[in-house]
């Protein structure tokens, strides 16, 4: 029986999980034990006092929990498949069946005993992320080394952390290096290295090296924090599957519930004996419950969650768990997601009298406000060349075309040739002819122009992630039949990059609406159609898609927000995990689906048939909910690997 466990139901984390069950255990024991006694004590022809005790201590005992629920719902208006047990039990009683009814309640509540304990391991897995956190971290003020409770850290706190320790929080490396076991966030199985200036986060394992970082998050913010916060979340919010059998139960235990006082009534009004007719309607009441059809869902989904969150993959709700498992086709946003997203330099080609320092300058200056990857690379070779850039007090981005800053003298742009014509700017032939020279060669070319001045071309390309053709490959197998690529490059870089992963179809040259509008084309053409990208300008992209899946999830915060799957490495390799847990968590559901709906039709059918007793009608009853829920809990174990 279920409904007990509702998800909605269910204590959070925080509360004491255990009191309620550990008095589960008891009353069941309790309930066992007293219906035994009363039994043995009825069949000894014991004074039918001590009988009639024994019995209504196991039917509290028993029924406890069960009415509770019930009444907690029927304050709501609602009806639940806990009332209809609660009520059959009762009728026995009523008939002079006391023991029959109290081995109702004895199953009743073991089963749902073993539920609870079952749905828990799932929700475990968020206790698990929660003994991730520390409660202090060493840090140093006033040259003095101390430690403090985790929620006084400050923000630009220099925390000391020492080889195998785990990081308090989510900081930025000041001195140091180390390789950091991030599996516990990430899911990445192997370990990154980490050096001044990289971000580490709150639960993840310090290798080798001792680290001094400054705090950039505090202690509520961490990454770590809000993955928990999350998976909470996510849990809570009910699947569609899920959302329709609650709505189904409500008029569903009506139903019940009518038809059982029908049954008594009409066999009655033909002739048949009252305690036949009435024994038969408490069978009914049991066999007839949807509590194995309404447990059925979210058993497996809170199951796939878990997993999930394990793997280091968030799932924001378990209605995107379903969609997953639908995909047809995934289209990759380019940047940053099939390509590493760390471009390299390869050529600086300045026009006229202008020098290369000068070309890069200016356009690092301009693209030290931007967060797009060719950004980084330019203001990453502009500090090694240790070029002083120019205060920018003004700054656009133009996505998918490029940026403009403005300083006290002068006004930069820089970007693809598309953004220089948006803005009505005539490109010399030789320019062109250079940057058509660049494209030829597989790089991306950014023209640069300072207060209407030309200063000419800085080209650049990208690394395709090691395990881009595998992972397309892989995805093909888990039966996606489209896999797309999206980019706002160049139609060459795209190719060539098309070429080396193995997409089916790719696009390019596309402005952020454009990639809203192909996205809806190929979701009209091959069916519901997932979006990975970075987040990064790609968030209308992952709105617009069926689901929408960020990766990085660990470094950055549009990531975590504007999707609905996130994978926390920023790496692709958890997704065939992704898509190979929906899947499967969606056959979980449909096996348990149909297996109970399977048995409760047997056993109404034995019911009319065969005139089956109560006990086995309870048997069965009880027993397919319990698979049902360990059925789901299978789901906790998947690995693809
Ligand atoms: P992708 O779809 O590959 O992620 P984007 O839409 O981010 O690409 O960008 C498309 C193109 O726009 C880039 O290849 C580049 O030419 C230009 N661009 C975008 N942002 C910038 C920037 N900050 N600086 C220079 N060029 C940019
Ligand atoms: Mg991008």
């Amino acid at each position: 029986m279920t409904s007990s466990i509702k998800t909605s139901n269910l204590p959070t984390p925080n509360e004491p999980i255990l009191s309620r069950q550990k008095l589960e255990v008891f009353l069941t024991s309790l309930t066992l034990v007293t219906a035994i006694l009363a039994f043995m004590a009825a069949n000894t022809q014991q004074s039918s006092i001590w009988v009639l005790f024994l019995y209504s201590v196991a039917y509290i005992a028993g029924g406890y929990y069960g009415v509770i629920d019930s009444i907690e719902l029927l304050k709501e208006k609602n009806l639940d498949v806990n009332l209809l047990m609660i009520l059959a039990a009762m009728g026995a009683a009523v008939i002079g069946q006391p023991a029959e009814g109290a081995t109702l309640l004895f199953l009743f509540s073991l089963s749902n005993t073993l539920q609870s304990f079952a749905m828990d391991k799932s929700r475990k897995a968020i206790n698990k992320l929660l003994q991730l956190r520390s409660s202090v971290a060493r840090i140093i003020r006033d040259g003095q080394t101390f430690d403090i409770p985790i929620e006084e850290l400050i923000l630009g706190d220099i925390v000391v952390v020492r080889p195998g320790e785990r990081f308090p929080i989510d900081g930025e490396v000041m001195n140091g290096s180390s390789n950091v076991d991030q599996s516990p966030i990430t899911g990445e199985s192997i370990p990154v290295y980490k050096e001044n200036g990289d971000t580490v986060f709150a639960g993840t394992v310090n290798g080798n090296g001792a680290l001094e970082i400054k705090v950039t998050r505090l202690a509520e913010d961490t990454t770590l924090a809000r993955i928990v916060q999350m998976v909470e979340d996510a849990q809570n919010r009910k699947a569609k599957t899920q959302r329709r059998l609650d709505q189904f139960e409500k008029y569903y235990s009506g139903f019940i519930l009518g038809s059982a006082v029908l049954l008594i009534i009409i066999p009655y009004i033909f002739g048949q004996s009252f305690y036949t007719a009435f024994y038969r309607s408490m069978i009914w009441l049991v066999v007839a419950s949807p509590c194995a059809l309404v447990i059925s869902t979210p058993a497996s989904i809170l199951s796939a969650i878990a997993n999930g969150a394990r793997n280091g993959i968030l799932f924001k709700g378990g209605a995107h768990l379903e969609t997953t498992a639908t995909l047809k086709a995934i289209a990759f946003d380019k940047t940053g997601t099939l390509t590493t997203g760390k471009p390299n330099i390869k050529s600086i080609i300045p026009f006229g009298e202008v020098t290369e320092d000068q070309l890069l300058r200016f356009a690092a200056s301009a693209e030290s406000k931007s967060e797009h990857p060719i950004a980084l690379a330019i203001t990453r070779a502009a500090e090694l060349k240790e070029l002083n850039l120019e205060n920018v007090s003004f700054f656009q981005a133009f996505p998918g075309k490029g940026v403009l800053a403005k300083t006290n003298n002068d006004s930069i742009l820089i970007g693809n040739r598309r953004l220089f014509t948006s803005q009505n700017f005539i490109i010399p032939n030789e320019l062109n002819h250079q940057a058509d020279d660049l494209v030829e060669k597989g790089e991306t070319a950014m023209l640069v122009n300072v207060s209407d001045q030309w200063y000419g071309i800085i080209g650049v390309s990208d690394t395709l992630r090691e395990d881009a053709e595998f992972i397309v490959n892989k995805l093909k197998q888990a039966g996606i039949q489209k896999v797309i690529m999206l980019t706002g490059d160049n139609q060459n870089v795209a190719a060539e990059i098309a070429k080396l992963t193995g997409v089916d179809e790719f696009h390019a040259e596309l402005m952020p609406e454009d990639k809203v509008r192909i996205l809806k084309e190929i979701q009209k053409k091959y069916g519901a159609t997932a979006m990975v990208g970075d987040g990064i300008n790609d968030a209308p992209a992952l709105a617009t898609a069926d689901v929408g899946i960020a990766m990085g999830g660990a470094g950055t915060d549009i990531a975590l927000e504007t999707a609905d799957v996130v994978l926390m490495a920023d790496n692709l390799s958890s997704l065939p995990h992704t898509i190979g847990l929906a899947i499967k968590a969606n056959k979980v559901v449909w096996q348990n689906l149909t297996f109970s709906i399977l048995v409760i039709i047997g056993l109404i059918t034995s019911t009319f048939i065969i005139d089956l007793p109560l006990p086995w009608g309870v048997v069965g009853h009880e027993g397919s909910t319990v698979i049902v829920v360990l059925n789901g809990l299978r789901l906790l174990r998947y690995n693809p690997k």
